[in-house]
């Protein structure tokens, strides 16, 4: 497995390259800015983008999108649920002073039991509502990855003051959803450092029992 983190942007979100080092077939999840700086990885590895795989419709999360199926043919893969959100990129942009970027198509909706390739690697899509109505975690099986977006970080989770934020929500997506992943796990939050899901059960303080 390929698989390169690039922080992009002023937010420097975490933009993931996944690609099989077999097919050359390559996701890149969460093109939020600096698509010349993402065409040059696949570049470098040689491999073509089938899928663009965003978790939630932030625009540092979502913001290169447009520019990089414009360059490589690949479908968008984002959940409806982030539909109302997409729509208020303009908005976004003026919150953080940036250029609004183009209007964004979701070209298929991905949610709970879909699966989303890359040659013979898989990812199962989570649906994990909290930071957005449509945010998503994926879980890789067979290397034990998760990307998790704005869902979960390490030592923190995502805010829930935005709009279709809600706490109870993401609280119940990590312990529902997230939290039912083996303790090796290795998350690759939207922002930050890598964690494991055994870390987060252990210290992350919004995941204790009380
Ligand atoms: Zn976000």
């Amino acid at each position: 497995m390929i698989h390169e983190i690039l922080p992009v942007g002023r937010l420097q979100c975490n933009c993931s390259i996944i690609a099989d080092e077999n097919t050359r077939e390559a996701m890149v999840i969460d093109p939020g800015d600096e698509v010349a700086a993402i065409q040059a990885i696949l570049q470098k590895h040689g491999v073509r983008v089938k899928q663009i795989v965003i978790t939630h419709a932030h625009i540092d999360h979502v913001g290169g999108a447009m520019k990089l199926r414009a360059a490589t043919g690949a479908p968008i893969l984002l959940n409806q649920n982030d539909q109302a959100l997409l729509k208020m990129l303009d908005m976004q942009a003026a919150w953080l002073g940036m250029s609004a970027p183009e209007k964004v198509d979701i070209d298929h909706s991905i949610t709970d039991a879909d699966k989303v390739e890359a040659g013979a690697l898989m990812a199962n899509v989570m649906h994990t509502p909290g930071h957005t109505e449509g945010s998503i975690c994926l879980y890789f099986p067979a290397q034990q990855k998760l990307i998790s977006g704005d869902t979960l970080f390490a030592g923190s989770i995502g805010r829930t003051d935005l709009p279709g934020g809600s706490f109870d929500k993401i609280i119940r997506s990590l312990h529902q959803k997230v939290l039912s992943l083996p303790d090796e796990t290795i998350v690759v939050p939207g922002h930050g450092p890598l964690t494991t899901i055994g870390d987060e059960r252990e210290s992350n303080p919004f995941l204790q029992t009380r």
